[in-house]
């Protein structure tokens, strides 16, 4: 049974590998007004930063992040920043090496802020630019492309990609409104708070079938399967 969710996992996450980001859609105006978020809640992200970012440009760019994600009473808090070099030249790679990362208290969610070099600016010319990407198993790890130095990024600037992203994080899919994410983010929100008054202090991961996943540990569990046995 666990061999049969586990091997269902495994296209799923090829073709999150492999697909670019495009827009998660606009905002509902109506329905944010309409809507009660309430009470706070706190979603904390820790950062890996590669060579060339700083731990205040990576800090400035969740910082709008956390300025979107206050619409929806959702405080963004990061525990900790730590150097990091990155892994790959390909999206593939860098996601898989993140991945594979433990997701440790107090940890919500992983994400790495990745650096350029001169070989990004080239490869931008030949094929699309991959900016940033968040796994589908878990929705808990993913990374942002941190500094602007190719004219695709003079389009889509790295704090787009990070607020992008974020809604990746919690669980909103490409679209053309964010509407329909509204109902997901709420109820994160209140599973994290029943969680947490039970004593787990985790905000959850998001499956691929769109279930919480409550426990750090199952997160790490899903992904080892699916990168594991995609290889
Ligand atoms: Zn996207």
């Amino acid at each position: 049974m666990q061999r049969i969710k586990v091997a269902r996992l495994i296209p799923i996450l090829l073709a999150m590998l492999t697909s670019a980001c495009v827009t998660v859609g606009k905002h509902d105006t109506h329905a944010l007004q309409t809507l009660d978020f309430g009470p706070e809640e706190t979603l904390r992200v820790c950062l890996l930063i590669d060579e060339g970012i700083t731990e205040t440009r990576a800090r400035d760019l969740f910082q709008e992040v956390s300025d979107e994600l206050a619409l929806f009473d959702l405080n963004v808090e990061i525990p900790w920043v730590r150097p990091w070099k990155r892994p790959a030249f390909l999206m593939n790679g860098i996601i898989e090496e993140i991945a594979l990362r433990p997701l440790e208290p107090p940890c919500d969610r992983l994400m790495a802020v990745v650096g350029r070099h001169v070989g990004d600016f080239l490869a931008s010319w030949l094929a699309p630019e991959i900016l940033g990407a968040v796994e589908t198993n878990t929705h808990t790890r993913g990374y942002v492309v941190g500094k602007a130095v190719t004219l695709n990024q003079l389009l889509q600037n790295p704090s787009h990609v990070a607020v992008h992203e974020s809604y990746h994080m919690l669980g909103c899919v490409h679209g053309h409104s964010l509407q329909a994410c509204y109902p997901y983010i709420l109820d994160l929100k209140r599973i994290a708070r029943a969680n947490r008054e039970k004593g787990n202090d985790f905000f959850p991961g998001i499956s691929l079938d769109r279930q919480p996943i409550t426990s750090r540990e199952t997160t790490g569990e899903i992904l080892r399967a699916a990168i594991g046995r995609s290889m």
